[in-house]
């Protein structure tokens, strides 16, 4: 079953109807078989919503999948968090110092490390041949 909002165009009177499907409905205004609760006349049409409406809800439902997927991106970044945490040293802004003396000093560690770097600091150490990777960070009350 199908509700359609249904106006007719000679009195103005805006009425529900119901039909078994938009086919039906089709099938009926074919046959004349609708007309105005009101005044009985032919001329009836579906009733469009105001297309402000329309697009009032489907930015609502864009809105909600952004959020959503947001949140999907954020949980990942979460869950590599965690992983760098129990795998790796964390060494604050000493990072770019710290990685030199793995580097230069075959200084050895058991895990490897992260921490901050400034986008100078990983220039420099890119061009001195010490790898380095960025990755994306979550700041959260767990931290
Ligand atoms: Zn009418």
């Amino acid at each position: 079953m199908i509700r359609y909002n249904l106006l007719c165009k000679k009195c103005k009177l805006i009425f529900d109807s119901w039909f078994a499907s938009s086919k039906e409905y089709d099938k009926l205004k074919k046959k004349k078989l609708i007309n105005c609760h009101s005044c009985g006349s032919l001329k009836v049409e579906k009733n469009l919503m105001a297309p402000r409406l329309i697009s009032k809800s489907l930015t609502f439902s864009d809105e909600k999948k952004h959020v959503h997927k947001y949140q999907k991106i954020k949980k990942t970044i979460i869950e590599y968090q965690k992983f760098i945490k129990n795998n790796f040293d964390y060494v604050g802004e000493n990072f770019a110092y710290e990685a030199r003396s793995i580097h230069y000093n075959h200084k050895k560690r058991n895990k490897g490390i992260y921490g901050k770097a400034s986008k100078k600091d990983l220039k420099e150490l890119k061009e001195e041949g010490i790898d380095t990777h960025m990755i994306p960070w979550v700041e959260n009350e767990n931290n």
